[in-house]
């Protein structure tokens, strides 16, 4: 780390350019993320069994909820991405025909069903996953540097360091990282770094079948979403919006962001999340402020009147 940061705050929140240079990488790759378009989302869950397989990651109940066709309910230690269904009583505004970006394939939406009776039900689907924060406040509070900047700009855990202190848990705006319950330690998407080191793609991005799942440069990734967008808006989906992908909110913007067809909430993501670290820096002034008032106090209310009583003696 720089020691810039208690000046200009840019390690702890706002835009932050160069994350892995900051975290001390020399001269860095691009930083790269994820796409997720949840427009084209098939609930196939190819993404979750891909990451299951790759990272070896234990099986957590294939139970289901009772609410939806959910199985894996959300993220968790033992599930590090998360394919949500969500029911809604809405009619679907589908456009018959719409444009690919370039360079994708063109996926013909389903026609409007004049049949169908108003007040329907729709799905939306989004594989959620970690964000990979731009100002990630779990790698912050890690006391024993088991989570740290990869030099892709990604935020990966090292499970032989975790020593099971659990601060990261709620240090986690998304409510992403968990402990596993046999041995404490914490687990969360490494966006396949191993896979990275060898210049392959992350596994769930190469199990998707519709490219819902993007990765690459995250500024080429910003470019293709905000094209995506306007190709939605353009075919009658007004509601499609991205979410994670501005550097100016409250994380930094994500490595992680998404095109959704709804408000964040619906999709159990936070509106407005913050890094929660960001008021350290003045905490810890505010701290030394009043630790240095209490010592002033005490000066000023034993040791100068026993050195004046001193001094009167003599
Ligand atoms: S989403 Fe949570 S676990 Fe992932 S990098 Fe951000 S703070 Fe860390
Ligand atoms: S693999 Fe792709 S289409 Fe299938 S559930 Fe995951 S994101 Fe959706």
């Amino acid at each position: 780390m720089t020691g810039v940061f208690f000046e200009t705050g840019s390690l702890f929140s706002g835009p932050e350019p160069d994350p892995a240079g900051d975290a001390g990488h020399p001269d860095p790759p691009a930083r790269v993320g994820f796409f997720t378009d949840t427009s084209v989302c098939i609930g196939c869950k190819a993404c979750e069994v891909a990451c299951k397989e790759w990272n070896a990651i234990p099986e957590d109940g294939l139970t289901l909820t009772g609410m939806s066709y959910d199985n894996t309910q959300g993220l968790g230690a033992s599930t590090w991405r998360h394919v949500a269904f969500i029911e809604q009583s809405a009619p679907r505004q589908v456009p018959a025909e719409s444009a690919a970006p370039d360079g994708r394939t063109h996926l013909p939406l389903a026609e409007e069903d004049p049949q169908r009776p108003a007040g329907d039900v729709r799905w939306l689907m989004s594989s959620d996953v970690c964000k990979h924060c731009t100002h990630a406040a779990c790698l912050d509070v890690c006391p024993t540097g088991s989570l740290f900047r990869t030099e892709y700009g990604t935020v990966v855990v090292q499970e032989d360091i975790c020593n099971g202190c659990g601060y990261c848990v709620p240090a986690c705006p998304y409510g992403v990282i968990e402990q596993r319950k046999d041995d404490g330690r914490a687990f969360k998407c490494t966006m396949c770094y191993d896979r990275l080191g060898a210049g392959q793609e992350p596994a769930c991005a190469k199990a998707c079948p519709t490219d819902s799942i993007q990765f690459g440069p995250l500024d080429e990734l910003r470019e293709r979403a905000a094209l995506r967008v306007d190709q939605l808006q353009e075919a009658s989906v007004p509601e499609a919006r991205l979410y994670g992908h501005d550097p100016e909110d409250g994380v930094g913007g994500d490595g992680a962001f998404f095109l959704l067809l709804d408000e964040p909430e619906v999709y159990g993501l936070p509106p407005d999340p913050v890094v929660t670290t960001r008021d350290l820096p003045a905490m810890w002034k505010h701290a030394g402020a009043a630790a240095l008032s209490v010592a002033a106090g005490a000066v000023a209310s034993f040791v100068l009147p026993a050195l004046l009583r001193r001094k009167g003696r003599r």
